[in-house]
């Protein structure tokens, strides 16, 4: 193609992954400028966007020596004096530029000490300029690499201008279908391609947009949909007819305390789903010390009330060991085996566990990893649970399904809040629940933002609660370049707090530490051996020390705000009033100013899952990394078109009603086009 020589393609191909005209031609602007417009220059005022003026330069002149060197055109259009200053390339633009000529100039105005300044605005002759040139200029996004190979934004745009020129004889082909084009008044694919690289007007550029939108949001809804029929129809799942003794006994005298609604409607939903005869596939989204452990315990009683065994998977030992303990305890008096499996249980007494799952002696079993392990094998497994979703990858998860010949009914547990349309596009295929109530007489966590040269008070603080008999995390970031620089961080700051409380006995937990060690030294602050817990994330899941009501973020600025609020969930959990102390430098960015203070301002974990995708967009997130799916969405936002994806998924829903087997001449197109996508994108279809 003209424009494009093998440099350059190398250069598109490594810095943008564009390999072919397709490629290109999806390389949408970022953002478009309205150029349509010429202002006065009398019109001008202190706040405007980009704007656009046409005059002559009176006059040049330079300023100042070496790097302070600055060049200032002095530009009229007879109703005003502008300033165009350069600080570089200033010969390139005196050699281009002449008092004679007369030029369209585009910039964004300052206005500074009463003079009006655009600093290296763009200079087009003004006869050269077409009417087209002056409409909604787009912008396309460019790396450095990019940049001092002169592939600039313009220059793109030359190139999508040779693509269409290229493009002219062979026509893009349509990717929806007549009817649906027509029923939602969508403009043709071509058309919309077009006007998304030269807009006419802003209205044509809405319309273009909307097209393409509709359609990445169709596709993916669609195909997530599909391949959940194409799941229900293949898998048929246990039948859970009745909810028995084991339930009912419990639920009537073993349960210390009233379910909350949130819980009973969640349990409700489970019992629904397992006695429809299709297998559940459920994900269960409750904030920290929301009570889904008793949940899932409820839920494991009903598979054991219909004859099937129930297992328990969580990412840690400690947190395994913990829910065995949990778990042990509530059912304590009941006739029901549970069993702990993890890496260190061994020798006869691993042997005896495994050989009594297989007879079905063991009812529940709860583990880490180990519970996959091939030599572990059940009798009939009727549900699994799975603690804490997102460190388990979808690889193991699948493992388990064949661990029965008809696949157990799975119930997955996260305390990441997921926005709900971001839940749709990656889980669609789940079927949704929400704790959305926390127990009675949980009082909320208090939180504030300290500078870290105001520690003496902040010591004073946790000195006090911890003459109260209340125990206090410190917690350092995860550097993830430098696990050294971690240790040393963290090695300095326990130092540090051991000479600051000398009265008091101090855990250190990390990463690198045998998982032995490290539960060694949990236990001990479990049991209020050591006062203050010294740490880095490995403590964010689920470990549960109730007496602990202070939590201080050292660093606060390089944590998310999930991770934020899942390291806060860690206090909170007994009757005391409980704090988490956020500890940042001076200086800060004005997305971490706001992320800190979402964090005062709120203790929901929804709140906060929504901020955090408006503040860092979907790839960012926590739990979307993990979780395997290639997310490159090319122009919709899920932040800001949750709307259009629901409205969406309700036309992708209608359409697989028309038509389930696919066959309908009508939509030719879309299953052709959804066959397109899968083979290129595998990963939408192992989401669950
Ligand atoms: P998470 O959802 O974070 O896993 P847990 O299951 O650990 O929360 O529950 C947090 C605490 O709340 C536990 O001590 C649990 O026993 C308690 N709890 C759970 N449900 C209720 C309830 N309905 N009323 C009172 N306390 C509850
Ligand atoms: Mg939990």
């Amino acid at each position: 193609m003209q424009g494009v020589g093998p440099q350059r393609a190398a250069i598109l191909n490594k810095e943008l992954h564009i390999y072919s005209f397709r490629d290109l031609l999806y390389y949408f602007p970022y953002k478009y400028v309205d150029r349509s417009r010429l202002y006065y220059i009398c019109e001008i005022n202190g706040n405007m966007p980009y704007i656009q003026l046409r005059g002559k330069v009176l006059s040049f002149e330079t300023f100042g020596e070496g790097r302070q060197r600055r060049l200032v055109a002095h530009f009229s259009d007879g109703t005003g004096v502008v300033d165009l200053v350069w600080f570089q390339g200033l010969k390139f633009v005196m050699g281009k530029y002449n008092t004679t000529e007369e030029y369209v100039v585009f910039g964004k105005p300052t206005v500074f000490n009463g003079r009006i300044n655009i600093a290296h605005p763009d200079i087009d002759p003004a006869e050269e300029l077409t009417l087209s040139a002056m409409g909604m200029q787009p912008y396309y996004n460019t790396t450095e690499k990019m940049k001092r190979s002169n592939l600039t934004s313009q220059m793109i745009q030359k190139l999508m201008k040779h693509l269409f020129v290229a493009l002219e004889k062979e026509e893009v082909a349509e990717t929806m279908s007549e009817n649906l084009i027509r029923k939602y008044s969508l403009v043709s694919l071509p058309e919309a391609l077009h006007q998304i690289h030269f807009p006419q007007n802003a209205d044509m550029l809405r319309k273009a947009q909307y097209r393409l939108k509709f359609e990445e949001l169709f596709y993916i809804q669609l195909n997530i949909l599909r391949y959940t029929k194409e799941r229900r129809s293949r898998f048929r799942g246990l039948m859970f007819e009745h909810v028995g003794e084991k339930f009912n006994t419990f639920y009537s005298q073993y349960l210390p305390f009233a379910l909350t609604g949130a819980q009973k409607r969640v349990i409700k939903e489970m019992r629904r789903d397992m006695g429809s005869g299709r297998q559940m596939n459920r994900l269960l989204q409750g904030d920290v010390g929301s009570g889904k452990t008793l949940v899932a315990l409820m839920t494991m009683l009903i598979a054991l009330d219909n004859g099937f065994q129930a297992c328990m998977m969580a990412p840690t030992e400690i947190l395994a060991t913990q829910h065995h303990e949990t778990i042990c305890k509530f059912l304590n008096g009941m006739d029901i085996r549970v069993e702990l499996l993890t890496g260190s249980v061994k020798g006869k007494h691993r042997e005896k566990i495994l050989k009594d799952l297989l007879t079905g002696d063991v009812h529940i079993l709860i583990g880490t990893h180990a519970v996959i392990e091939d030599t572990v094998n059940f009798s009939s497994l009727g549900l699994v649970v799975v603690d804490e979703q997102h460190r388990f990858g979808v690889a193991q998860r699948a493992k388990l399904w064949a661990k029965n010949t008809c696949p157990p009914h799975v119930l997955v547990m996260t305390a990441t809040p997921i926005p709900r349309t971001l839940a749709m596009t990656l889980y669609g295929d789940l079927d949704v629940s929400v704790i959305d109530e926390l127990p009675p007489g949980r009082k909320p966590i208090q939180t504030v933002h300290q500078f870290d040269n105001r520690r003496v008070s902040m010591y004073a603080f946790i000195r006090k609660q911890i003459q109260e008999g209340r125990q206090a995390y410190i917690v350092y970031p995860l550097i993830q370049e430098s696990e050294k620089m971690d240790i040393k961080n963290l090695e300095e700051g326990y130092l540090h707090i051991c000479e600051e409380f000398p009265e008091y006995k101090v855990s250190k937990v990390h990463g690198k530490m045998k998982p032995a060690e490290k539960d060694a030294e949990m236990q001990r602050f479990l049991a209020n051996e050591t006062q203050i817990m010294v740490a880095t994330t490995v403590i964010e899941v689920g470990v549960n020390v109730p007496n602990a009501s202070v939590m201080v973020i050292e660093n606060a600025e390089r944590f998310g705000l999930s991770q934020l609020h899942q390291l806060r969930g860690r206090v909170g959990r007994g009757a005391d009033q409980s704090y988490c102390i956020l500890v940042t430098g001076y200086k800060l960015s004005e997305d971490t100013r706001k992320r800190i203070q979402i964090m005062v301002d709120t203790n929901d974990g929804f709140e906060i899952a929504e901020a955090d995708l408006k503040l860092r967009g979907p790839g960012d997130l926590e739990g979307t990394q993990q979780s395997g799916v290639a997310f490159d969405l090319k122009i919709a936002d899920i932040a800001k078109d949750g709307q259009l994806l629901q409205y969406v998924r309700e036309i992708a829903e209608r359409m697989l009603e028309e038509d389930p087997q696919g066959i309908k001449p009508e939509y030719a197109v879309v299953w052709q086009q959804l066959k397109e996508m899968r083979k290129k994108n595998v990963n939408w279809s192992v989401i669950s």
